[in-house]
């Protein structure tokens, strides 16, 4: 298996509780490293950009308002099959469905307040992190 990267999202309900360093620390030990990172208040033009795909589902509108409410902290994280690896740690949408360990499982508030973003596919791994940063910001 190849080192790839991903992009994740700490989301408004985590930096809001101050688990910055709680969910990162889940990740590191997934095997995922940070090799980009920067705290934002995203602004709505950006949340709708990122969410587009969702903005036929009726949450999409609750969802920009959540993104946008507080600070999120973007990362680019690396490691072996890093997608599912960050899939995996995160648990299902629903923090109900949820496996036990998860970064959701532990930490996610609700199926909206979730805790983290995690790429679904190489592909929009490598969109998603174009979208937040620069090469020269990413440093492996
Ligand atoms: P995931 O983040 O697990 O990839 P989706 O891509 O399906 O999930 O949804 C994107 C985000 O939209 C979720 O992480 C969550 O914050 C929000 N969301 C998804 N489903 C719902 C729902 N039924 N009601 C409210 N918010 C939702
Ligand atoms: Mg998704």
């Amino acid at each position: 298996m190849a080192v790839t990267r991903t992009f994740s999202i700490i989301k408004p309900d985590a930096t809001r509780r101050n688990l910055t360093g709680a969910v990162t620390k889940m990740l590191e030990e997934a095997g995922l490293r940070v090799v980009a990172s920067k705290r934002i208040r995203m602004t709505r033009e950006q949340a709708e950009g990122f969410y587009a795909v969702h903005k036929e589902r009726p949450f999409f509108g609750e969802l920009v308002e959540f993104m946008t409410s507080g600070p999120v902290v973007v990362q680019v994280l690396e490691g072996v099959d890093a997608v599912k690896r960050n899939r995996d740690v995160m648990g299902a949408t629903n923090p109900a469905d949820a496996a036990e360990g998860t970064i959701r499982k532990t930490h996610a508030e609700s199926i909206e307040a979730n805790t983290v973003h995690g790429s679904d596919s190489e592909e929009n791994a490598k969109i998603e992190i174009e979208f937040f940063f620069g090469e020269d910001e990413i440093v492996g």
